[in-house]
């Protein structure tokens, strides 16, 4: 489901705003197509004649074995989860088939979901009293700093200059920036194409700063997530989306009629688990879970129950990098 757009921090530029009367009218566009994607998502079909809308089913989804009994008192966050009696976990919530909050039940779902409830179960938890938060792009760093979450999984690129404010373990998946335009785009192929095209991405993300800094003559438009960007999309208030493919394809894969994710991935973009700076216990206890669960087949079960259903096989995790204690 591709949700209402949201009040955004980030303004977007003069240059991709349309007139006010214009925006009324789209922005009343926007909302019946999110209420139409919406009904379709419930109903289980999209409009007459496309595939049913494929979600992550609860009973295909993997049972993680809890670790018991499992201490690690050299962590302090592990150590305050523990008082708590549960862990709290960053995600994002509008990202198909990796981070989706159905707005009924508040039910999380989707491959970064069963990433933080398989590490859950690794550290001795049970992974249905998780409790998820949604957290954007931008916020990440400073949650996990003001300890507003214990760990974060949502599609979160490690790099050196994150690594200066959070910690990382895994990766536990590789990505990879592209594109996503409307279907009937002809010509948006690749990045090469989008010199003066109005391009949204989330603020705060790896994306948005690739683009301002290898293609400057794209017009950028900044939104908090991804989807007040799809839904722009849609109602041709911008021409593309950049972020990762991983994400890309879950928008795609349920509008197949209006959107398409065109050319090859144009930069690596390893997920890892953010965790505060300096909590090393965690990381490394982190690092080992994931070295575990792929190794015992839970993150292949879990990959083909969730981002498996946008369409690509399940590839090799990428190798664990655990690097010394910071
Ligand atoms: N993986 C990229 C990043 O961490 C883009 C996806 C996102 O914003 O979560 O910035």
């Amino acid at each position: 489901m591709i949700p209402a757009p949201a009040p955004t921090r980030t303004p977007t530029p003069a240059t991709a705003r349309p007139l006010p009367r214009l925006r009324a009218l789209s922005r009343a566009l926007a909302l019946a197509l999110a209420l139409l994607t919406a009904a379709g998502a419930v109903a289980g079909c999209g409009r007459p004649g496309s595939p049913p809308v494929k979600g992550p089913q609860p009973e295909s989804l993997p049972v993680y074995r809890v670790a018991t009994p499992f201490q690690l008192p050299s962590s302090p966050t592990w150590e305050k989860a523990r008082s708590r009696g549960h862990l709290v976990v960053g995600a994002k919530e509008d990202q198909p088939y990796l981070g989706e909050k159905d707005p009924a039940t508040g039910v999380y779902s989707g491959f970064d979901i069963e990433i933080a409830k398989m590490m859950a179960a690794s550290l001795g938890f049970d992974p249905a009293t998780v409790e998820f938060r949604t957290i954007a792009s931008a916020n990440r760093e400073t949650a996990l700093q003001n300890g507003q979450i214990d760990y974060y999984v949502g599609t979160y690129t490690i790099n050196d200059n994150r690594k200066k404010q959070v910690g990382f373990a895994g990766p536990y998946y590789m990505a990879g920036q592209s594109l996503l335009v409307r279907r009937n785009e002809e010509h948006i192929k690749g990045p090469q194409d989008l010199a003066g095209k109005r391009v949204c991405s989330a603020a705060g993300s790896t994306p948005y700063q690739r683009l301002q800094k290898d293609f400057p003559q794209a017009v950028l438009v900044a939104y908090d997530t991804y989807s007040v960007c799809v839904d722009n999309l849609l109602t041709y208030q911008v021409d593309a989306v950049s972020t990762d493919d991983s994400i890309l394809l879950g928008y795609a894969a349920k509008v197949p009629d209006e959107l398409k994710v065109v050319g090859k991935p144009f930069s690596k973009e390893p997920y890892g688990i953010g965790v505060p700076r300096g909590d090393n216990a965690l990381r490394f206890a982190l690092d080992d879970a994931l070295a575990a669960r792929e190794h015992n087949g839970d993150w292949k079960k879990a990959y083909e129950a969730t981002l498996g259903l946008s369409g690509v096989p399940a590839p090799q995790p990428p190798a664990i990098d655990r690097y010394p204690a910071s």
